[in-house]
C-alpha cells in the first residue's frame, strides 16, 4: 500500500507498526449544525481508506471523536465555542445541541454507506484524559498558566511546523488577518489547552480543573482520545486539509511532548468539496446536506460515487449536473450488472488477475477513479463468464460500497401494496413540501425492515 504522507510530502510505503494491525484516527464532526455534503465526502475519504485497507488484508482499529466542545469560530483560540453559537441560536442545551447533531451526523454517514469506527467517543467523555496530559505538560515545562488559561509554549520545540514545511510566516496565528491577539500568550503561535478564563459569560460546560473551572481546547481532544483508545503508536491520522494547521500541528506537538517520542507516521488529508463559491462551509448560509440530495430525490450513493470517481487529494467541485451524471452512470452499472447472469465456473484465475488489479490501483495512493476503470474492464470482457463477473463485482463492492447489485425482493403480495402505498403517500407528502411526513414514511418503513431507495427514476425498496 502506498500513500501520500503530508508529514514527508511523498507517496510512501505504508508500514504499520505492528504487522498487519493499523491504528487510525480520524477527526470527527463538531455537532453544533449539521454535517454538509463537504464534510461527507471527507468522511467518505475515511472510509474508503479503512475499507481498502481492510480488503487489502490489514486489521484495522479505527477511533474517531465527537467534537461537543471547545472548537471556538475560529480554528484558533479566539472566537466563541461553536456550542455556545448553536445553544443560542435554538435555544436549546449545548447537550440537546450535540445529541440532535450527532445524531442527524449519523443518519447521513449511513446513507452515504460510512461504517462506523470501532470506536466513537464524544470529547465531553474524556476531560480527565486531557487534564493528565496537561498536568504532565505543564510539568514539564511545555505548557504554561498565563491569565487562568493553560497554553502550550511552541517555542519548546524544534520544530513545531513539522506538518506544514515551515511556513511559520503564514502560519503564526495573530500575524493573519481576523485572529485576535491574546495577551495571555508568551507568542502569538502558542496554543490553548485549557481556557478558564472565558471570554464569553455563561460557557455552560465547564468542568473542574487544578486551573480552575475550565473547559479544553479542540486540539487537545483528539490527542486525548487517541492516546487513550489508540495507545501511543499511531499508524495513520486522517482529516481534511484545512486540519493541518493549527489542528493538527498542535496535536502533534502537545503529543509528542506528552509521549516522549514520536506518535503517528502517516498523516492522510483529503480535499475539499467545492460550490460554485468556493470551499463549502457550514458558517456559509443553507447548508446542503445528503438528506436534503435525497428529499430531492438523488440517491446519497450517487453522491459517494461522484466522489469515487475523483481523487481525495483533488478539490471536487459541486454541482447537480455532476451529481446527476453520477447518479446515471451508476444506475447505468447497475442495471448492466443486473442483466449478468451467474453462469459458468468460478475462473479463479481470472478472478485474481482483475482482483490483482483492482489492488493495485487502489494501493497507488487510493486511485478510485481507475479502480472503477478495472470494473468496467471486468464488465466488457466477454471471455470473462457470469459467475467470476458477479464474484468481482460483489468483491470491489466491498470497498465501493455503493451497492452495485441489489438484492433480490421476495416479498407476499399484500406487503409488496402496503410499501407500495406507502411510497406513493410520501411522494405525495414531498410534492407538499411536508418532508417530516416523508421522513416518517420513510422510518416506518425502515422499523420493518424495508429500506427505501430514492433516484430520479422514482422509489425502489429494498428488504434490510
Ligand atoms: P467540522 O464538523 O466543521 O469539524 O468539520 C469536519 C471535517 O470536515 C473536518 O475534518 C474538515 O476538514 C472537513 N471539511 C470541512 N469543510 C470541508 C469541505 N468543504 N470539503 C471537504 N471537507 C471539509
Ligand atoms: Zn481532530
Amino acid at each position: 500500500m502506498y500513500l501520500y504522507n503530508t508529514l514527508t510530502r511523498k507517496v510512501e510505503e505504508f508500514i504499520p507498526n505492528h504487522g498487519r494491525e493499523v491504528k487510525m484516527y480520524t477527526c470527527g464532526p463538531t455537532v453544533y449544525h449539521y454535517a454538509h455534503i463537504g464534510n461527507i465526502r471527507n468522511y467518505i475519504g475515511h472510509d474508503i481508506l479503512e475499507k481498502t485497507l481492510k480488503y487489502l488484508g490489514y486489521d484495522v482499529t479505527r477511533a474517531m471523536n465527537i467534537t461537543d466542545v471547545g472548537h471556538l469560530t475560529s480554528d484558533s483560540d479566539s472566537g466563541e465555542d461553536k456550542m455556545e453559537v448553536a445553544r443560542k441560536r435554538e435555544n436549546k442545551t449545548a447537550m440537546e445541541i450535540a445529541k440532535f447533531y450527532t445524531e442527524a451526523f449519523f443518519k447521513d454517514f449511513d446513507k452515504v454507506n460510512c461504517d462506523k469506527p470501532s470506536i466513537i467517543s464524544p470529547a465531553t467523555d474524556n476531560i480527565d484524559m486531557y487534564i493528565k496530559i496537561i498536568e504532565k505538560l505543564i510539568k514539564d515545562d511545555y505548557a504554561y498558566v498565563s491569565g487562568g488559561n493553560v497554553y502550550f509554549d511552541i517555542n519548546k520545540l524544534d520544530d513545531y511546523y513539522v506538518l506544514t514545511n515551515h511556513q511559520e510566516d503564514n502560519m503564526v496565528v495573530g500575524a493573519r488577518d481576523g485572529v485576535e491577539e491574546d495577551n495571555n500568550k508568551r507568542n502569538q503561535a502558542d496554543f490553548a489547552l485549557w481556557f478558564t478564563t472565558s471570554k464569553f459569560e455563561n460557557h455552560e460546560l465547564l468542568w473542574d480543573s487544578p486551573w480552575g473551572k475550565g473547559y479544553p481546547g479542540w486540539h487537545i481532544e483528539c490527542s486525548g482520545i487517541s492516546i487513550k483508545y489508540l495507545g501511543e503508536y499511531l499508524d495513520i491520522h486522517g482529516g481534511g486539509v484545512d486540519n493541518i494547521f493549527p489542528h493538527h500541528t498542535n496535536e502533534i506537538a502537545q503529543s509528542e511532548a506528552y509521549l516522549g517520542h514520536k506518535w503517528c507516521n502517516y498523516w492522510f488529508h483529503n480535499e475539499h468539496l467545492l460550490d460554485d463559491s468556493g470551499k463549502m462551509s457550514k458558517s456559509k448560509g443553507a447548508i446542503l446536506t445528503v438528506s436534503l440530495l435525497e428529499q430531492q430525490g438523488y440517491d446519497p450513493l450517487a453522491f459517494r460515487f461522484m466522489c469515487l470517481t475523483s481523487h481525495y487529494r483533488k478539490q471536487l467541485v459541486f454541482s447537480y449536473e455532476a451529481l446527476k451524471q453520477a447518479e446515471t452512470t451508476l444506475n447505468k452499472l447497475r442495471s448492466r450488472i443486473s442483466n449478468i447472469t451467474e453462469e459458468g465456473e468460478f475462473d479463479k484465475e481470472k478472478f485474481d488477475s482483475y482482483n490483482n488489479k483492482f489492488k493495485e490501483e487502489l494501493s497507488n495512493d487510493l486511485n478510485t477513479a481507475n479502480a472503477i476503470t478495472v470494473l468496467y474492464d471486468v464488465l466488457k470482457d466477454n471471455s470473462l463468464n457470469g459467475k467470476t463477473k458477479l464474484e468481482l463485482v460483489n468483491s470491489f463492492d466491498q470497498v465501493f460500497d455503493v451497492e452495485l447489485i441489489k438484492k433480490e425482493i421476495e416479498i407476499d403480495g399484500e406487503l409488496k401494496k402496503y410499501i407500495e402505498e406507502k411510497i406513493l403517500e410520501r411522494k405525495e407528502a414531498k410534492k407538499s413540501k411536508d418532508f417530516e411526513k416523508a421522513d416518517s414514511i420513510r422510518d416506518e418503513l425502515l422499523k420493518k425492515g424495508v429500506k427505501l431507495i430514492d433516484t430520479r427514476e422514482g422509489t425502489s425498496y429494498e428488504l434490510i
